[in-house]
């Protein structure tokens, strides 16, 4: 009797490729934010979500006035 021995080779693939998500500021002024809190530097989308986050964060801080734009 013959003993085969056979060798199984396996190729492994190792792809690495990861995506990085860079500049997520860049993205966010993408999505329109243009605003950030000025008590804790947070970007804000818009004057109404920054009265929101002062009034639900900052209570005690002054809310800026509304830019004109
Ligand atoms: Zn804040």
């Amino acid at each position: 009797m013959a003993r085969g021995l056979q060798k199984i080779q396996s190729q492994q693939r190792a792809q690495d490729k990861k995506g990085k998500e860079k500049g997520s500021q860049l993205a966010a002024r993408k999505a329109g934010i243009k605003m950030s809190c000025p008590e804790c530097k947070c970007e804000i989308a818009n004057y109404k979500t920054l009265v929101q986050h002062m009034q639900a964060k900052h209570p005690s801080a002054t809310i800026p006035p509304e830019p004109s734009s």
